[in-house]
């Protein structure tokens, strides 16, 4: 029998493969003593120097196995590691500036992909991606020389293995090569846990000591919550079994796939996908969904070295767009902070970052940024279904604010006056909606609902918000079941007060509440008619919603209404 670790699950399955570990570069990293001119110079140059012998070797291993032309780019990475404005000035700036290595590296390296970014220049820009992946490939030769990068420059598959491995870090893994996740903290309705589900990939946290993993051989086991060191030809075995029995309950529920997401009295949920970039669109045909119901930009933005420019964008929205013509596509503008760290954009570290500067109100203080991507999402808008929705909204003003920019943007866009919702529609066919995701937005859904087309409700925030418990957080994981009473009311009286305002008013979840098929007789009772979700978990749930009839799930609504505990919901849905 082979050493096994307990641990918690972001996304189920099973896996078995060596470990790669990350090296996280924080800011503590960059505020380490200064050691002294020559001592740091030295430090810098050595890593440059292994850098170079690094990407010599890969080089010449690509030149073996894929051809000369796919080295290339490792020999264009050579290249600029002996560009004088790049090692020279990062050497001048030590002495300059009495500053350790990793921040001269840092400052040089960011100033130059500033300068390129600012080109708005395709070719340039993807140097400054260079510029970006060898600072990264720097800082972890002086933070920790013996480290494996996680780019896997042998092509071998590989489990990645980190403290905290952020949603930035794991888009930039080749996802071909990914066979699972362990991180020592985390969260399961995280934004880690949700990219894992996405790539469908098994993820899991809570495992003490990562570092022990480097390179070692290892098995996820999401069944039994637990990783297995050096797994046994037996366990192996048993993993392959375990991940063959999945694939054919994946089968299985392949034939719900041309059906319609009807219930047996005809009630119509529209099952939609959550998608995090263009490459997730592959998902929603596999499990034939209908629509894209979230659309989580912030990803795209964590992908490059600063904000994703107009046409960048616009290419992206719609390319999704005329992927889903006729069905709506929900895009929801920056939601960055909370656990979505994007660098760049100089989010002041905060003691409560979920509490903070974050989605909307960011957006709202940083015009620039969210005028560029309202233009781009109204330029795509001609393309396609656009709904375009707020994140985090926590008051009526900020609806209005948003509001008064997507009319400004339009104006210009037209030359004409655009400054109501009529204009606005006569001029595009874009339906404007708020994510319900703050305690706040639930007590004045009704007064919300009168300034919007639609709601989608954010059951992870909404979760944690209402019980006040971190969803990245194990140790309050307790508070955030799926049957939380307090939750499932406030979703009730968010439909119910806006359905008051609007009869036919428009409502989704998008949460991870939509993909637990043990809730679905309850959105089936409320009347809710958008589900989106992560599209691995539509089948399933369209089996459920197959079997139900919202005649007889209506009743739910006031036993939720009256249950006290999250038993009491579970055994009434149960
Ligand atoms: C949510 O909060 O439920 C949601 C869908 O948004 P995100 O998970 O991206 O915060
Ligand atoms: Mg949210």
């Amino acid at each position: 029998m082979s050493e096994s670790f307990s641990v918690s699950v972001m996304s189920d399955g099973f896996c078995v493969g060596s470990v790669k570990t990350i090296t996280h570069i924080s800011e503590d990293n960059l505020n380490k003593a200064f050691l002294g001119i020559d001592a740091e110079v030295n430090r810098l140059q050595v890593a440059f120097t292994k850098l170079k012998s690094r990407l010599q070797g890969l080089s010449e291993k690509t030149k073996q196995e894929a051809g000369a032309e796919a080295a290339e780019i490792f020999e264009t990475h050579v290249m600029i590691c002996e560009d004088p404005e790049f090692y020279d000035e990062s050497l001048k700036a030590i002495a300059e500036k009495k500053i350790n290595a990793e921040l001269a590296v840092v400052k040089i390296a960011d100033h130059l992909i500033e300068t390129m970014k600012s080109m708005d220049n395709d070719y340039m820009n993807q140097r400054a991606n260079d510029f970006n992946d060898l600072k990264k490939q720097l800082l972890q030769f002086l933070t920790n020389p013996d480290e494996t990068d996680t780019k896997n420059h042998s092509q071998e598959k590989f489990i990645l293995a980190g403290y905290d491995i952020t949603p930035s870090e794991l888009m930039s893994v080749d996802k071909n090569l990914l066979l699972g996740l362990i991180s020592q903290v985390g969260g399961s309705t995280s934004h880690t846990a949700i990219l894992a589900k996405n790539l469908q990939i098994p993820a899991v946290f809570e495992f003490s000591n990562f570092q022990a993993l480097n390179k070692k051989f290892v098995a996820i086991d999401t069944d039994k919550k637990r990783i297995l060191l050096e797994p046994t030809d037996i366990e192996i075995q048993e993993i392959k079994t375990k991940s063959e029995k999945a694939e054919k309950e994946n089968q299985r529920l392949e034939k719900f796939l041309n059906l319609d997401s009807k219930t047996l009295d005809g009630f119509l949920v529209n099952l939609e996908s959550n998608i995090a970039s263009v490459e997730d669109l592959y998902l929603t045909e596999k499990f034939n969904s209908k629509g894209i119901g979230l659309f989580r930009t912030e990803f795209l933005y964590m992908k490059s070295t600063s904000a994703p420019n107009e046409s960048e964008q616009f290419k992206n929205y719609k390319t999704i767009l005329e992927h889903q013509k006729p069905h709506s596509v929900v895009i929801r503008t920056l939601d960055a902070g909370g656990d979505k760290h994007i660098d760049y954009l100089k989010i002041p570290k905060e003691d409560n970052p979920f509490l903070g500067f974050r989605a909307i109100r960011y957006c709202l203080q940083n015009l620039d940024i969210f005028k560029t991507q309202i233009k781009a999402l109204l330029k795509a808008s001609a393309f396609g279904n656009l709904r375009i929705m707020f994140p985090m909204i926590s008051c009526v003003e900020e609806v209005i604010a948003a509001k008064k920019i997507t009319f400004e943007v339009a104006s210009k866009l037209t030359n004409k006056i655009i400054n109501d919702d009529k204009t606005f529609k006569e001029n595009f066919s874009v339906e404007l909606g708020i994510m319900i995701e703050t305690p706040a937005a639930v007590i004045l859904s009704s007064q919300l609902a009168k300034h919007v087309d639609f709601f989608s409700i954010g059951t992870n925030d909404l979760s944690q918000y209402t019980c006040a418990a971190d969803r990245t957080n194990k140790s309050v994981q307790y508070l955030t079941s799926v049957y939380h009473p307090a939750v499932l009311n406030s979703i009730i009286q968010t439909v119910e007060n806006s359905r008051k305002v609007k009869k036919d008013f428009s409502i989704g979840i998008c949460g991870n509440l939509a993909a637990e098929s043990s809730l679905t007789a309850l959105w089936v009772g409320l009347g809710i008619n958008h589900l989106s979700m992560n599209p691995t978990a539509i089948l399933k749930v369209k089996e459920k919603l197959l079997n139900l009839s919202q005649a007889k799930c209506v009743g739910l609504v006031e036993q939720i209404k009256a249950s006290e505990t999250n038993t009491d919901v579970e055994k009434i849905l149960n």
